[in-house]
């Protein structure tokens, strides 16, 4: 989590770093803080809350320099204060740092201190971290030695990102686990834990390898192996601009990216489709391998674990092949019993996710093939498995998900009719059936947009309610669990997905004269209806969302989508808006809601 830049140069920092923060705040947002440098002294702005907070206190205060360090937090280790937010120091200033992860050693690290006389003004590991690096520094003489010594010696996950007093004009970084990357350019230098920060400034990034140093002064950055010997790195070209992180019209970057989705799901299907049929030569993925594979195993976390819910129906139906989701936080820590023909398929966003990445790890260790499905070129779950199909979301500024999911989705119908034709499950008519309906979706979604009025009243008369049901059978009920997830992330109000048939062996109970419940409807159809009518007959307010032209019994509002062999796709996106409305409604911050932050990079 966390948003890290760095900028040193001929300009003046803070500016850059401020507009780079404001941009990486989606990644966390409960404090903020800066470094600036001038020459010599190195001055120090923080505070709990959000980057706008910071950027008012800062206009008061002196922060010249044209060299600086940035950081918006998501707490791990103490709550959001003033003194826990970034950047740490040491006690003479001369470690300066920000931090993104966990240091799993802090707690001995920080007694080996205190023994040696070093005091401790914040909860966190981070300013462990910093005073360890100190420790380091003044053992090694010099910085390069010292984070090489640092690296040896300290546990967990972390993107650093240091000033050192004696090295005017210079940045330098180390990485674990944490992402990190350089941009360089016109005789300035950049650093950013995401490409969006920087892109404005120069496309050309080196993404920072696992334990790599990076010395950076303005317009050159150096690099190091773990023990400090100078590498080669080559630059990459950023696939993201600044710009789609504006909101332009819309009132939020929910509602602006729950309208990207056609357009989304489009270039998604585009990029992996060449003359109508289906191509993943760019991802180098073979017939041969797909043919071999005997099985399927989706890990993911939160809403992509519900992606990988519906793809597991998507794969067991249509290419007969037995599939598994898991949560990649389970999956990682249970010796999951992967055979060799195992076909890992590991769905992110942001290519970053923590237990998605240890989980992939892991399945690579146990010899299967993997395959990634995530949004961010060059992230580390792209690079770290086998294949990867990127979706082409474009960047997605809301923490809670609406495009990047919908464009998981399609990436994963894609594989599993390709996996499909691989296995000889399908024959030429009914593969092209299943690429005609997929390439359908982006008018469906469009259509499907039309429903945000009548979502809106519907998100009016539950928003006062403290607890709302979804439910749905087979793959619905997957979608059910998506759209629970969405009023719960956005609205604060406490849901629950269950299987409509489930309902009845307890959590009924809880249903209560004006409970909503939200029901998906179209896989067994009747059998869905039947158990609306079971939470009706006991006082829940119904809302169906339905193909067109269903007449759903028992709702008293029904949403409308177009019918599709692939409801789940268009049936998410009432469900999105009605957590959106829910939150309006209430007076949420729905693009950042509390506690959250979109790419969960520590475990
Ligand atoms: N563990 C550190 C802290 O709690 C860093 C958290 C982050 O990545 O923002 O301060």
């Amino acid at each position: 989590m966390c948003g890290i830049v760095g900028f040193t140069g001929k300009r003046q920092a803070l500016p850059i770093l401020l507009k780079g923060l404001e941009r990486l705040e989606y990644r966390g947002y409960d404090s903020a803080g800066v470094a600036v440098c001038d020459g010599k002294t190195t001055r120090i702005s923080k505070n709990a809350g959000r980057v706008y907070v910071l950027k008012y206190k800062t206009e008061s205060e002196n922060l010249v320099g044209t060299c600086g360090i940035g950081h918006t937090r998501w707490a791990t280790h103490g709550k959001a204060t003033e003194e826990n937010a970034h950047p740490h120091t040491s006690e003479d200033l001369a470690v300066v740092a920000v931090h993104n992860g966990i240091i799993e050693n802090y707690a001995r690290l920080k007694t080996m201190l205190v023994e040696k006389g070093y005091a401790f003004y914040s909860q966190t590991d981070t300013e462990v971290a910093v005073k360890w690096l100190d420790y380091c520094l003044k053992q090694e003489g010099e910085p390069l030695q010292a984070l090489s010594r640092f690296m040896e010696q300290v546990e967990g996950s972390y993107a650093l990102a240091v000033l050192f007093k004696e090295y005017e004009g210079e940045i330098y970084a180390i990485r674990k686990d944490s992402p990190l990357l350089v941009g360089v350019a016109n005789g300035e230098s950049f650093l950013a834990s995401d490409a969006p920060a920087i892109a404005e400034y120069t496309g050309d990034l080196y993404y920072m390898e696992n334990k790599e140093i990076a010395q950076i002064t303005a317009g050159e950055a150096r690099f190091y192996d773990e023990r400090a010997q100078e590498i080669k790195k080559v630059a990459v070209r950023a696939k993201t601009s600044g710009e789609e992180t504006e909101k332009g019209a819309f009132a939020h970057f929910t509602l602006k990216e729950i309208f990207e989705q056609p357009k989304a799901v489009e270039r998604t299907i585009n990029a992996l489709l060449k003359d109508g049929f289906i191509d993943f030569s760019a991802a180098g993925i073979s017939e041969k391998m797909l043919k071999e594979r005997g099985q399927v195993w989706i890990v993911a976390c939160g809403s992509a674990y519900h992606a990988g819910l519906v793809l597991q129906y998507f794969f067991e139906s249509v290419a007969k092949i037995p599939t598994r989701v898991e949560l990649a936080s389970e999956f990682r820590y249970r010796n999951p019993l992967l055979g060799k023909d195992a076909l890992v398929v590991a769905i992110s966003q942001s290519g970053e996710t923590a237990d998605t990445l240890f989980a992939v790890r892991e399945a690579k260790r146990a010899g299967a093939e993997t395959l990634a499905i995530v949004n961010v070129y060059g992230s580390s779950i792209a690079r770290e498995a086998k294949y990867t199909l990127y979706t082409q979301a474009g960047t997605e500024v809301a923490v809670a998900t609406t495009k990047a999911y919908s464009t998981q989705l399609v990436a994963g119908y894609l594989l599993g009719v390709e996996l499909a034709r691989g296995r000889g499950g399908l024959d030429e008519r009914a593969y092209r059936a299943w690429i005609e309906e997929i390439v359908a979706l982006p008018a469906k979604l469009s259509q499907t947009l039309e429903i945000r009025g009548e979502a809106e009243q519907a998100a009016k008369r539950i928003a006062k309610q403290p607890n709302v049901f979804f439910i749905g059978r087979g793959v619905d009920y997957a979608t059910a669990m998506e759209g629970s997830l969405k009023l719960k992330e956005i609205s604060y109000i406490h849901a629950e997905a269950y299987a409509a048939g489930e309902l009845k062996h307890g959590a009924i109970s809880l249903i209560e004269t004006g409970t909503p419940v939200v029901c998906v409807v179209d896989s067994m159809f009747e059998k869905t209806v039947s158990n609306l009518a079971e939470v009706k007959a006991r006082g829940a307010f119904t809302i169906a969302v339905a193909g067109e032209g269903k007449n759903v019994e028992g709702a008293e509002v029904t949403l409308s989508v177009p019918n599709s062999r692939l409801f789940a796709s268009v049936a998410v996106v009432p469900l999105q808006f009605l957590g959106y409305y829910c939150g309006v409604e209430r007076g949420e911050d729905v693009d950042k809601p509390r506690n959250l932050a979109k790419s969960v990079t520590v475990e």
